[in-house]
């Protein structure tokens, strides 16, 4: 029985869920799956996995992109354990586990691979003096690791199965290295739960699966919120080089003596003359826009021409900075500080960018606030590829549609098995409707000036004509602030929250809480589709009831993005639908999914655009509005 582990009583569709899950991990499959909120996806996927997993010896990887999505999964599992005893446990970094970390601020603005470096020298230290005899000084967290007996928390964690913050807390008050602890425990673990990265960074996956004692064919892969994915997967590819690093690394070459390379080139005047190149790019390609391509052979040929220098000589000269840089890691290590090198950081930099040639990756200068070098990533299979070494994998998410394009794009096998599940909530909860004599397409916009004033009637209507709390989401800020400009705040007699470009989580927090509390009397929030209030924060009840969409938040016209779609279109013939229509369904998806968290949620979303029938198929209760106040009377008025 796949649901023999279940804790719960079954919800419509949960066993056929498992049931799909099951099938998949028997098949060695991959299955790349669609699950509406309140379908029970976590325990859903936990149950039959880890049924496989204890009968066929494997084990479960469960990745997630947030804390409290890692610590849901372990909640999940203690229910289990009322049914049979499985261990499990989470993983995080240094950052999150290290007590040393929060008490030496130096430490904290470290990379992994720094706090690594500084540990392991730690650690190091402390077997010194427990082999001679003496009181180890550097790390007692770890000492303690070392010299006494840890079985007490050891058992306490199979009993209690905790949090990686509970683990965290009951170590250091123990005070024991709870990151250590950790580690040791791992090899007994049936599920870990863990971060991106420890998957799809290769050298942390190599030091993951060596703590759990096994390789990725006894992985079964479960890829938690995998509509990020492709993005994530992109970006730990990509490399950028800014002038703040060559700033640093100028002073850096100075500070240790006025540093050359081989070839004897001083390597203060190397980053000057790197940082006057970008100034000429800035000026020559970048202009008005955010990001521009730099020609192939440009960079490196300003270099080679700098220096009199053939390709072979300038690959050396990166060479040299790396090792270099590599030099200063070890000497700041020694002197106790961060094993940090901006040289190191340049070289690697010079070094990627000669080596990527081929299509995958793309070269631009961009202005997002700091003018930078990019070598972007456009292949996101290159990060997973791993994926299809683990005995089986899950991908899943409430919005992962279009399933083919995520399939496409992570690389996974034509034969994976795509299955979609409709959210459980009652679909006459929700009207969607569109309206067809309105749109932001900047060409529309340019020539018609009366789109706006339109627009913002549409606004005005919703915002008025209800006591009701009224979300209302634009493609970009820069769309907004054309509204705010034009004076949509006059008329509007309600307490407006605006989130403002920029805006820290708190300042975040404290817009969500006020526009939420004023449900009574009815406010309007302004904010933009893809942002943090479009995706990931729930507005139960009447905290949200009509979501106003104004335009179609497709992706903003850059370098980057034309090249993804050239990338696509060579690789599959489809490069407006992966690189633009996708990425815009699921936008559109995750923001009208805010309206309905629970079976009780009922609202309306209204798309301002004609173009939003383009996206029918994806959005099946769709429909266009000729009245969108009336609509919303109406529906309000039967419930
Ligand atoms: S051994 Fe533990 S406490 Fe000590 S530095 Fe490393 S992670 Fe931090």
């Amino acid at each position: 029985m796949v649901d023999s582990l279940f804790p719960y009583e079954l919800r419509k569709k949960q066993s056929e869920i498992m049931t799909i899950i099951a099938d998949s991990v028997e098949g060695k499959s991959h299955l790349v799956m669609e699950s509406g909120t309140g379908s029970g996806k976590t325990i859903c996927t936990l149950v039959p996995t880890l049924g496989y997993a204890l009968k066929q010896d494997k084990r479960v990887l469960y990745l997630t992109r947030t804390n409290s999505q890692q610590r849901q999964v372990i909640y999940e599992l203690r229910k289990i354990n009322a049914k049979e005893k499985i261990f499990g446990l989470g993983i995080q970094g240094r950052h999150q586990m290290c007590p040393s970390l929060k008490q030496d601020s130096m430490m904290a603005k470290g990379s992994p691979d720094e706090l690594s470096k500084i540990c392991g020298k730690r650690k190091m230290e402390v077997l010194k003096s427990i082999s001679e005899g003496t009181k180890p000084k550097s790390c007692k967290y770890y000492a303690k690791v070392c010299i006494e007996d840890t079985s007490s928390i050891r058992n306490w964690a199979f009993e209690t199965h905790p949090t990686v913050e509970e683990f965290t807390k009951r170590c250091e008050d123990e005070g024991i290295c709870p990151y250590e602890a950790n580690k040791s425990l791992v090899r007994d673990a049936v599920l870990v739960t863990a971060p991106y990265i420890y998957f799809f960074n290769q050298f942390i996956r190599t030091r993951v699966l060596e703590w759990m004692g096994c390789t990725e064919s006894d992985i079964i892969l479960i890829v938690d919120e995998a509509h990020n994915l492709p993005d994530y997967a992109r970006d730990i590819e990509s490399m950028e080089l800014g002038i703040k690093t060559l700033d640093m690394a100028k002073s850096e070459a100075r500070e240790f003596g006025d540093l050359r390379t081989s070839d004897g080139f001083h390597i203060a005047k190397l980053m000057r003359r790197i940082k006057d190149i970008i100034s000429v790019f800035q000026k020559d390609y970048l202009k008005e826009e955010e990001d521009a391509f730099i020609p192939p052979g440009e960079f490196l040929g300003e270099l080679m021409h700098e220096y009199n220098i053939t390709s072979r000589k300038l690959k050396a000269m990166a060479s040299d900075l790396i090792i270099h840089g590599e030099i200063i890691k070890d000497v700041r290590l020694k002197d106790g500080v961060l094993p940090r090198s901006y040289i190191h950081s340049v070289g690697h930099f010079l070094s990627f960018w000669i080596e990527q040639q081929n299509g995958e990756f793309v070269k631009l200068i961009h202005n997002h606030g700091k003018t930078q070098l990019q070598i972007y990533c456009l292949e996101p299979a290159i990060a997973s590829k791993a994926v299809l070494e683990c005995h089986s994998s899950i991908h899943m998410s409430g919005t992962l549609t279009p399933l083919e394009e995520y399939r496409d794009s992570v690389g996974l096998p034509s034969d994976s098995i795509l299955a979609s599940f409709p959210s459980p909530f009652p679909m006459e909860n929700r009207v969607v409707i569109y309206v067809e004599d309105v749109t932001t397409r900047y060409e529309d916009l340019s020539k018609d000036r009366t789109l706006i004033p339109k627009m913002e009637d549409y606004l005005l209507g919703l915002s008025t004509a209800f006591k009701r709390n009224t979300a209302i989401f634009f493609p970009s800020f820069r769309i907004m602030k054309l509204f705010l400009a034009d004076g949509l705040y006059f008329g509007i007699n309600k307490r407006f929250y605006v989130e403002e470009q920029g805006m820290n989580q708190r300042e975040i927090m404290d817009l969500v809480e006020g526009f939420k509390s004023r449900s009574q009397e009815g406010a309007v929030l302004l904010s933009v589709v893809g942002g943090r209030l479009s995706e990931g924060i729930d507005y139960p009840s009447e905290q949200m009831e009509i979501l106003v969409i104004v335009g179609i938040p497709y992706p903003k016209p850059s370098a980057k993005q034309k090249a993804q779609e050239i990338f696509y279109d060579r690789k599959f013939k489809k490069g407006w639908e992966y690189a633009v229509k996708a990425p815009t369904t699921r936008r559109l998806l995750q923001t009208i999914g805010r309206l309905i968290r629970d079976e009780k949620d009922r609202g309306v979303a209204v798309i301002l655009d004609k173009r939003a029938s383009h996206f029918k198929e994806f959005l099946p209760d769709l429909k266009l509005s000729p009245d969108v106040i009336k609509e919303c009377r109406d529906f309000f008025k039967n419930g």
